[in-house]
């Protein structure tokens, strides 16, 4: 363990012993009192000091070595410190590859945010390398969504849709000018290995073989038919339900931008859920449903660039920390912004009982346990103990407790096991 304290987090004194990193609520920390010495010692956690070096130090300090011991602890467990050279082989690998991880950097600091264990950021990241992930759908939203998880370190993105590139198709970020005529999914492919920060590895499944593909961590459904992405047809997903792939859908439907729900299946709302919803809620909705999947689709529907742009990254960002082993917002919800207000809202999928994904019947023991558990947190709280001496006194508080506790909590990236 080489000790660094993450560079993520902007360090300010709120007064002359108490220390703040990072500025906003869902990251920062305070610690104090913080006294001369303690603060000094500070300074040597910079990843160059192994801990014998650091208790020496601490020693030269009149800091004793189990207060460096405890201090680390204590820092440690606040998710202030890093290891410089930790997180296993798979981060020793990307290590050795500096001009990949020099193109990694901000997200290798940004996860660092949200990883409690020192050396979990880089393994984290490491492990994207490693997963497969498929976009189902390469318009103006779906070319740029697997181009930005290519992009940010995602193994293998690979995409499927029909048809050639139309000029409509065209997105910075996305679909290049250059590409109108190519077969769509073709030109995507080439999009995502251009946004790789290395060579991606090359599709071992040949797409149309109608080979079962083992191992999706992922599959987003980025349709570019209007009504696909308001009603998703839960036909569509049958196999993904089947075989437990978890999917997100996105899109942009008239002025709206869609992101969610991320369905794990039979844990979340899936499709079925919202169409049985929908027309709990409203009575005509099965009647307008029929009418707009038989109605001729639209060659070029609404979609706003911005708003798609905007679309893909917010669709991505709830793939990564998916992928990463979090639980993000989309997860059983929809986020939903109007053109020209842009406010997003989220609405709920719930498990519907009439749904055969069988999400609802686990819903209910689920609320229970969440329940329990964010009470003990909020109970819990985080306050170190004092030592005699006063400059060894520190306490830590954190305003997000309950994210830190959910971060805590987190799944091993990629994975995810099926409830059916
Ligand atoms: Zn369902």
């Amino acid at each position: 363990m080489h000790p660094v304290m993450k560079p993520a987090l902007r360090r300010g004194w709120r007064d002359r012993d108490t220390v703040q990193f990072g500025m906003t609520p869902a990251h920062a920390v305070t610690l104090g009192p913080v006294d001369a010495t303690t603060r000094g010692f500070l300074d040597l956690l910079n990843g160059t000091r192994g801990l014998p070096l650091l208790r020496e130090e601490g020693h030269r300090m009149e800091l004793p070595a189990d207060r460096v011991d405890t201090l680390l602890k204590r820092l440690t467990r606040a998710g202030l410190v890093d290891d410089a050279r930790g997180g296993g082989p798979a981060a020793d690998a990307l290590r050795a590859q500096d001009h990949v991880l020099q193109r990694l950097r901000p997200d290798l600091t940004s996860l660092s945010l949200t990883t409690a264990e020192p050396g979990g950021a880089l393994a984290r990241l490491a492990a994207r390398r490693a997963l497969r992930v498929r976009v189902e759908g390469a318009g103006r939203v779906g070319a740029v969504l697997a181009s930005v998880l290519s992009g940010a370190g995602i193994g293998e993105v690979d995409v499927r849709d029909t048809g050639h590139v139309e000029p409509w198709d065209v997105a910075p970020g996305g679909l290049p000018a250059d590409a109108v005529g190519e077969r769509r999914d073709a030109a995507a492919r080439a999009a995502v290995r251009r946004a790789a920060p290395d060579r991606p590895r090359r599709h071992a499944h040949s797409p149309g073989s109608g080979a079962r593909e083992p191992g999706l961590s992922l599959v987003i459904l980025t349709p570019r038919d209007d009504v696909s992405v308001y009603a998703p047809d839960p036909v569509a997903t049958e196999p993904l339900m089947a075989s437990g792939t978890p999917h997100l859908y996105a899109g942009v439907v008239e002025g709206t931008g869609v992101v969610g729900p991320l369905v794990l299946p039979g844990g979340s709302g899936c499709a079925g859920c919202l169409h049985f919803d929908r027309a709990d809620r409203d009575p005509a909705w099965p009647r307008l449903i029929a009418q707009w999947r038989s109605a001729p689709a639209r060659r070029v529907g609404a979609c706003d660039l911005a708003l798609a742009t905007a679309v893909a990254g917010l669709a991505a960002a709830h793939a990564l920390a998916f992928l990463d082993g979090r639980s993000p917002s989309g997860t059983g919800a929809r986020w939903e912004a109007s053109l020209p207000g842009l406010d997003w809202s989220a609405r709920p999928v719930r498990p519907h009982p009439a749904c055969g994904c069988g999400a609802a019947e686990k819903s209910t023991g689920k609320t229970k346990k969440k329940n329990g558990r964010q009470a003990g947190e909020k109970a819990k709280g985080e306050h170190v103990s004092t030592n005699e001496k006063p400059r060894a006194t520190m306490a830590v508080q954190r305003p997000s407790t309950e994210r830190r506790c959910e971060t805590g909590a987190a799944r091993p990236t990629g994975t995810w096991r099926a409830h059916v």
